[in-house]
């Protein structure tokens, strides 16, 4: 594994070169948003300076070079999450609208009254809202699987809860606010015995760690270009084919359509069926330098620096008094929570200076 040169990763990100408060910036808030390597933004610079143009029906040579470009990042997400194909694929706007996008569509063709939606405790709220509105939607009922004290999840009545009713389960892999890792094999498997159909939310698990959606044989897995040093406002839903090819599609309009008439519209193939309008087509080619970012340090040495970091951190504030971790789970990406005894979360992120004080030891806070 190679190592990293952290002086030279600092030198990539241009927002870190800054004073905050008369004091170097110190980012922390990664699990929420990461900052971007220059190369993103120099890939953003440059599409609008000598790129820009609509993609796919465009006859001339800027639009053929912005496809180009374009489709490339979708290759290059299909490769990153060990897909089997590009065309299984579809951008977003970001994980929120991926998960609505499988509510509506794929709510529409295979959920009914009385079935189960089945998600966990620990869900983020893009993962709890659109199932609820589903449910009201179709009459089907959400089951949820509690959370365990130490922040993992509970494993018997999560076998108690996915039953033959049970259409879809939808956990996520990896919290953003207790950084337990969920054993989604497991889980999975559960799920399968049962006849369900698998949504896995990677919004956090692909910062940290390797995917490999055809191992996991899950049947959705979403996740944002921002989390993963790229663009906001873009995220990736990926199915499997055969499952978008029985969807129907989610919003209407520009690229989604085979023919128009005023009496019938046929609609285009995977992936283009799900990307009604012109799309983020900058965003979208500058994630593929996001993950030139990844490639070129290796996912496995920023997990294990990131990992070293969490260590140190747990061990630094072990002893300090009144901090409260949140989430001891033994599988755990580096996101770390707490409390502090007393104190209001909101009031420790905006007064760190006060917090460090307080509590007489050089403590960044964070807690989201
Ligand atoms: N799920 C999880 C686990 C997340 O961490 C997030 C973002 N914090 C989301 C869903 C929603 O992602 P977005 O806001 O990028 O749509």
């Amino acid at each position: 594994m190679q190592k990293l040169d952290l002086t030279a990763i600092r030198a990539e990100f241009p927002v870190l070169h800054q004073e905050v408060h008369g004091k170097p910036l110190v980012y922390l808030d990664n699990a929420a948003t990461t900052q971007k390597p220059l190369a993103v933004l120099q890939a953003l610079d440059q599409y609008y300076k000598r790129d820009n143009a609509n993609i796919h029906r465009g006859a001339h040579a800027l639009a053929d070079r912005a496809t180009g470009y374009f489709e490339q990042t979708r290759k290059r997400v299909a490769q990153f999450i060990g897909a089997a194909e590009d065309r299984e694929i579809i951008f977003t706007k970001g994980t929120t609208e991926s998960i609505n996008l499988v509510a509506a569509s794929f709510g529409e063709r295979f959920v009914e009254r009385g079935d189960e939606i089945v998600i966990t405790a620990m869900e983020h709220h893009a993962n709890i809202v659109p199932w609820q509105l589903l449910c009201q939607r179709k009459g089907a009922v959400l089951r949820v699987i509690p959370v365990l004290s130490d922040g993992t999840l509970d494993r018997a009545a999560a076998e108690a809860l996915i039953g033959p009713k049970t259409k879809l389960l939808a956990f996520v892999h990896a919290s953003n606010a207790l950084g337990t890792i969920n054993p989604a094999e497991e889980l999975i498997a559960l799920a399968r015995k049962q006849g369900a159909y698998v949504l896995v939310d990677g919004a956090q698990s692909a910062s940290h760690l390797q995917i490999d959606v055809q191992a996991l044989d899950c049947d959705f897995f979403v996740f944002s270009a921002h989390k993963l040093y790229g663009p906001t406002g873009l995220g990736f839903l990926y199915g499997k084919a055969a499952l978008l090819e029985e969807m129907p599609p989610y919003q209407g309009g520009g690229e989604m359509i085979r023919e128009v008439s005023f009496e019938q519209t046929t609609f285009n193939d995977i992936p283009f069926k799900f990307e009604a309008g012109t799309p983020n087509i900058a965003d979208v080619i500058a994630f593929g330098e996001a993950l030139n970012f990844i490639e070129q340090h290796g996912k496995a040495a920023i997990k294990a620096h990131e990992d070293a970091l969490l260590q140190q951190v747990v061990a630094e504030l072990a002893d300090v008094k009144g901090i409260l971790p949140l989430g001891t789970a033994a599988q755990k990406v580096s996101v770390f929570s707490f409390n502090i005894q007393h104190m209001h979360p909101f009031d420790v992120g905006r007064c760190s200076t006060r917090v460090v004080s307080r509590c007489g030891r050089g403590i960044t806070a964070h807690s989201r």
